[in-house]
């Protein structure tokens, strides 16, 4: 359509459905299966990119361990120089980037641009880094002895990404790696590598500028085949990857078989409490938000709602009628997530779909209630062109059985389970009674709930806000998950530390020997 093409040209992708190469590795190839990106608003085909053969993805790994070598022989702060200009390449292309995120995974005009953003902040986190990142020199207890921590490069690092941030999660494990002397290769989403083709080639450009390899920043598209090849390789001392608890699961296994070290950043099943001290209209919006943005598509989204009894009733009244009167034209303007006025765009795929009608129907069919007037797949909203097709639905709102197994489970969809609670306590242990930890949020404006909520008795996820949705995240903290969330740490604060081999340096800078437990050899 005119509308998908004048965003791929935006984007420097090509428009006459040409195929395009799907591998990067200091020069663009492939010539694997060629696998065919959908718009999730139109159902239309938006690209043919040819993926990574077996011996391709062998081929590009080892060029993007050789190019790790020019990575760490730079010193640091240059290294952070090379970062800075990559942050100028990307804000030049922002808007361009963040339609073709809107156009291939689905997301509203604003979180695609968004998401481009976040990989500017991390740039400018990484320049930072590039002159702070340090060790430590610690007191020996011998004489003349001094004992340092020193971080090197691992090498070359490994990144799996979902679908659902095509570019952000690429970009925050990017401007660390390399930031900390490491190449990277990555494997997007089999459904969304035009993201990926076009961010890799701003990226090029500024390596190659730069003097360095390419492969610094090496590509491989492709499905589970390509993914599970990186896993193997002994040659990526870390995997970081990002997507569900189930393939999470195998990847951990597998790459703790060869004993590499893993970021895993997986699904979550977010709560966010309003207690009845709560500003409600302020617990509105941040429970809405992180409810249906990004159609219920983000890692952090929220999947349960808890209600205080006596706040319970007024709350939901209010809170159903955003859903019951979301149309194209009010509150919840559905529609194009490439018309500025959208808040919600589509679900990305067919699959995602059939896993929304298949939560839906489950809770049903186990005496759970819609408390919600409407459900199911919805027309496409016509408010474009050409609307064929497209993965559309209405958010729900639910009220399952206590105790349902639902409640343990992540759908990603914008399908929201309430329930009712009488004390805080019971509301944090059921936050904390599913497997997996990364995001919960409390509304409530009472000091010593907040004292409990973030202390030991409090939320077990790595993402504990008050009066702030669950969803979202800046740069600055690191971000990630407990338990099934995979225990994983990117983006600001410590995470960078994940990213080096660490080594205890014992110095003896004296004459004499000491030996441990005062033994000696006679000398
Ligand atoms: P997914 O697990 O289906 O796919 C993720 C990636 O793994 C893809 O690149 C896929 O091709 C690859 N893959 C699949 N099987 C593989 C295998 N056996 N070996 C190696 N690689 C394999 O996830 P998805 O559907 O793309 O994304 C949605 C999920 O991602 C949700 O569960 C969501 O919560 C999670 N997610 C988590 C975070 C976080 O930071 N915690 C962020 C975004 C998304």
């Amino acid at each position: 359509s005119s509308r998908a093409s004048q965003v791929l040209k935006a984007a420097g992708l090509p428009t006459d459905g040409s195929i395009i190469p799907g591998v990067y590795d200091g020069a663009w190839g492939g010539s694997g299966e060629i696998i065919e990106t959908l718009c999730p608003t139109t159902g239309e085909v938006i690209g043919r990119v040819q993926t990574a053969t077996p011996e391709e993805t062998r081929s590009a790994i080892a060029k993007a361990v050789e190019a790790g070598r020019a990575v760490r022989a730079m010193p640091g702060p240059k290294r952070g120089e090379v970062m800075r200009k990559v942050r100028v390449a990307l804000d030049e292309k922002i808007g361009a980037i963040g339609d073709l995120i809107s156009l291939e995974m689905g997301k509203i005009k604003s979180e695609g641009k968004g998401e481009v953003q976040e990989f500017v902040d991390i740039c400018d986190h990484a320049v930072g880094l590039s002159r702070s990142i340090q060790g430590r020199v610690l007191p020996s207890e011998r004489e003349d002895h001094v004992i340092y921590e020193i971080p090197n490069p691992l090498g070359t690092v490994g990144i799996l990404s979902a679908f659902n941030f095509p570019v952000a999660v690429y970009g925050w494990n990017f401007a660390i790696a390399f930031v900390t002397g490491n190449s990277t290769i990555w494997k997007p989403s089999p459904t969304t590598p035009l993201c990926a083709i076009a961010v890799t080639k701003i990226v090029q450009k500024v390596l190659e500028d730069s003097g360095l390899p390419g492969a610094a920043a090496s590509l491989v598209t492709g499905d589970i085949d390509v993914g599970k090849n990186l896993v193997a390789s002994t040659d990526l001392p870390l995997i970081s990857f990002t997507g569900s608890e189930r393939v999470g699961r195998e990847v951990g296994k597998n790459v703790m078989e060869r004993f590499g070290k893993t970021i895993l950043e997986l699904g979550g099943n977010n709560c966010a409490i309003v207690d009845k001290d709560a500003d409600l209209s302020q617990a509105l919006q941040g429970v809405l938000f992180a409810a249906v943005g990004t159609c219920g598509q983000r890692c952090t989204s929220t999947r349960r709602l808890l209600l205080h009894k006596d706040i319970a009733k007024p709350f939901l009244e209010k809170f159903l009628q955003f859903y019951d009167s979301a149309t194209p034209e009010t509150t919840l303007a559905m529609g194009d997530p490439l018309n500025a006025k959208t808040l919600i765009g589509p679900l990305h795929s067919e699959v995602s779909v059939q896993n929304y009608e298949r939560a839906i129907e489950g809770v049903l069919a186990r005496g759970g209630e819609l408390l919600t007037k409407r459900s199911g797949r919805m027309a496409a909203p016509a408010n474009w062109d050409d609307a064929s097709g497209g993965n559309w639905v209405w958010p729900v709102v639910m009220r399952p059985k206590e105790g349902d197994q639902c409640w343990q489970e992540e759908v990603f969809a914008p399908v929201l389970y309430v329930a009712e609670f009488e004390t805080l306590e019971d509301a944090i242990r059921l936050n904390n009674n599913v497997p997996q930890g990364l995001s919960s949020s409390l509304f409530t404006k009472d000091l010593q709930s907040m004292g409990k909520w973030l202390g030991p008795e409090g939320s077990d996820c790595g993402i504990v806000n008050v009066n702030v949705g669950s969803s979202g995240a800046e740069i600055g903290a690191a971000f990630g998950g407990n338990k099934s969330t995979g225990w994983g740490r990117e983006s600001g604060g410590d995470a960078w530390k994940q990213y080096v081999r660490w080594s205890a340096a014992t110095v003896n800078y004296g004459s004499k020997l000491p030996l441990a437990q005062g033994v000696s050899f006679g000398f």
